[in-house]
C-alpha cells in the first residue's frame, strides 16, 4: 500500500473465554469505504433494472445459503457470548425474514396506477441508490438482514458496517449474496462516519445506541440523506392485577429481561407490579429465575445466560447494581452459576427491588442482566410511570383479559407493545418494529419495513390536458 500507514486489524476475543481469539477483520480506511460505495453504486445501475421477481429469487437463494452455512451458530456464539441455541435461532429467523421479504416485496413495491376522470397517475417505488447500514453487535445477523433484505428487494445496493464487537458471522452471512450487491466495510466510529457521510450514499439505516445515533443523524443531515434510526429502549412491563402468573408465563417474563444477558433493545427493563400482589409476584419471579436462568459458557448445552460483551459493559452494569444497593435497594442474585465467572465477562443476573423510578437502574437503559421490580397502586399511575422518560421502543401489558390488555396497551408511548409476553417471543415478521420519542424513527419488519427503502415518485397526466380533455386556465388549480 503505497504511502499510507499499515492497516490495523480488529481482533475478536471470545467474551466467555478471555484470551481465546475467535477471528480478525481488517479495518477499512476512507479509501476502502469510498471504493465500496462506488462499487455498490456501479452494481446498482443494473440491479435496479432487474424484474422484482428476479430480485426476490436472489433473496430466496441467499436464505437457503444462510440456512446451509456450516458452523455459523457456533461462530456467532463465540464472538458475541450469546447462548448457542439463541444464535441458531437468530440465523433461522434471519433466513425466514429474507423469504418473507421475497414473498411480499414484489407486490408491496409494485407501481400503483390509477386512470380515471381526474387523470392518469402512476406511483412508482424508486430505490434510493446505495444504502449505508450501520449495525450493532447484539443481533448482528438479523439486524443487518433487516436492512439488506428490503433494500435489495427495492432495487438498492448496500454497504454494511458491522459492529467491531461481532463482525465475523455477519460477514460470512453477507457473502451469501451475489458479489457486488452487498459490500462490507469494517471498523468502528471512524469507518461508520466515512460511510454515512459519503456523498454517493442516499439512504442510511442505523441500529445502535443513542449517542452514535445522534452523531449519525447529524452527519446524514449535513448531506441531506434520510436516516432510519433504531435506537435504545427502556421497556416497561405492566402486570395488571388479573395477570395470570402461571409458571410458563413467569418463565417467559424472566427471560424477557435476561435473554442475551439483558443486552437487547427490546428487553423487559422495568417491571411494574400491582402492590396488592407484589409479594406473590416477587416469589413467582424468583422461582421462575431458578428454573430458567443458567449462567455459563454459550457453547454448553443448557446455558441460557452468557457473558456480557466487554469488560467495560461488565463494569458499568456491576456499578449500576452496586449503586442501587447504596441507595437502599434490595438486590437478589438470580440463577444457577455454571461457568467459572473469572474466565469471561460474566455478570451475575440480579433482581433489584425497593428503588425509586429516578434511580439510574430504572431511569435509563441498563443493557445488562438486571431487572428492577417496582410496585404501583393504580393503573393511571402505572401508565404515567411507564411513559416517563425519553425512550419509547417496546412495552408490555399482562392480563388474563385480552381486551383489557389491548385497551391498556394503547396508553403506552411505545412503538411496539407486547401482550402477555415481551422481547423476542413477541416478535412477528409481519409486525412493524421501531421506536417513538427518542428511541428513533422508521420501522423494520412488516410491509412498513419494506417501504423504508423506496421513495414514492409520481407520474401524472391531469385529465384536462389529455387528448379529448377540456383544458383549464394555465394558472388554475384542478377542481
Ligand atoms: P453502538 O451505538 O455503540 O454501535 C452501533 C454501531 O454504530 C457500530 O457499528 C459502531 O461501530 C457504529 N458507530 C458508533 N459511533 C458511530 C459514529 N459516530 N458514526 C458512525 N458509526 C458509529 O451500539 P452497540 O453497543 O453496538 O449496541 C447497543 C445499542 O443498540 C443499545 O442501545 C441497544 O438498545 C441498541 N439497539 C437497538 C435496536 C433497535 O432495533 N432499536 C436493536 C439492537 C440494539
Amino acid at each position: 500500500m503505497p504511502g499510507g500507514p499499515p492497516r490495523s486489524d480488529i481482533v475478536r476475543e471470545n467474551p466467555a473465554r478471555l484470551g481465546e481469539i475467535v477471528g480478525r477483520v481488517q479495518v477499512a480506511d476512507e479509501a476502502d469505504v469510498d471504493r465500496a460505495v462506488r462499487d455498490a453504486e456501479a452494481e446498482q445501475r443494473a440491479w435496479r433494472r432487474q424484474p422484482a421477481g428476479e430480485r426476490a429469487d436472489v433473496l430466496r437463494a441467499a436464505a437457503d445459503a444462510v440456512d446451509a452455512l456450516p458452523g455459523a451458530a457456533v461462530l456467532l456464539a463465540r464472538e458475541s457470548g450469546k447462548p448457542l441455541a439463541d444464535c441458531a435461532g437468530e440465523l433461522r429467523f434471519a433466513a425466514a425474514y429474507l423469504r418473507w421479504v421475497a414473498e411480499r416485496a414484489p407486490a408491496a413495491l409494485a407501481d400503483r396506477e390509477t386512470d380515471d376522470a381526474a387523470g392518469r397517475l402512476v406511483l412508482r417505488h424508486r430505490p434510493y441508490g446505495v444504502v449505508a447500514a450501520v449495525t450493532p453487535w447484539n443481533a448482528p445477523v438479523i439486524l443487518a438482514l433487516l436492512k439488506v433484505g428490503p433494500a435489495l428487494a427495492a432495487g438498492n445496493t448496500v454497504v454494511v458496517k458491522p459492529s467491531p464487537l461481532a463482525p465475523l458471522t455477519v460477514t460470512r452471512v453477507l457473502a451469501a449474496f451475489p458479489p457486488g450487491l452487498v459490500q462490507v466495510v469494517h471498523g468502528g466510529a471512524a469507518a461508520g462516519r466515512a460511510l454515512v457521510g459519503h456523498p454517493r450514499v442516499h439512504r442510511v439505516a442505523f441500529t445502535g445506541g443513542s449517542e452514535a445515533g445522534r452523531a449519525i443523524g447529524a452527519a446524514a443531515a449535513e448531506a441531506i440523506t434520510p436516516v432510519l434510526l433504531e435506537l435504545g429502549g427502556n421497556d416497561p412491563v405492566v402486570l395488571l392485577d388479573d395477570a395470570d402468573l402461571t409458571d410458563e408465563a413467569m418463565d417467559r417474563l424472566v427471560m424477557a429481561s435476561f435473554a442475551t444477558a439483558g443486552q437487547v433493545c427490546m428487553a423487559a427493563k422495568r417491571v411494574y407490579a400491582p402492590r396488592s400482589r407484589l409479594a406473590e409476584i416477587r416469589d413467582a419471579y424468583l422461582a421462575a429465575a431458578g428454573r430458567v436462568l443458567v449462567l455459563g459458557d454459550p457453547l454448553d448445552e443448557g446455558t441460557t445466560v452468557g457473558p456480557v460483551i466487554s469488560a467495560d459493559a461488565a463494569e458499568r452494569i456491576r456499578g449500576l447494581v452496586a449503586g442501587s444497593a447504596e441507595r437502599g435497594g434490595t438486590v437478589v442474585e438470580l440463577g444457577e452459576v455454571r461457568a467459572e465467572m473469572e474466565r469471561g465477562h460474566f455478570v451475575r443476573p440480579a433482581l433489584v427491588m425497593d428503588v425509586a423510578d429516578d434511580a439510574p437502574i430504572v431511569a435509563a437503559e441498563q443493557f445488562g442482566p438486571v431487572a428492577p421490580l417496582l410496585a404501583y397502586d393504580d393503573e393511571d399511575e402505572a401508565a404515567a410511570r411507564a411513559n416517563a422518560g425519553d425512550l419509547g421502543l417496546g412495552a408490555s401489558v399482562w392480563s388474563a383479559d385480552e381486551d383489557r390488555a389491548f385497551a391498556f396497551a394503547r396508553r403506552f408511548d411505545a412503538g411496539f407493545t407486547f401482550v402477555n409476553t415481551h422481547n423476542r417471543t413477541g416478535m412477528a415478521l409481519r409486525a412493524p418494529f421501531g421506536g417513538v420519542k427518542r428511541s428513533g424513527h422508521g420501522r423494520e419488519y412488516g410491509v412498513e419495513g419494506l417501504l423504508e427503502y423506496a421513495q414514492v415518485c409520481a407520474i401524472h397526466a391531469p385529465a384536462a390536458f389529455r387528448a379529448g380533455g377540456g383544458g383549464m386556465g394555465a394558472n388554475a388549480y384542478p377542481g
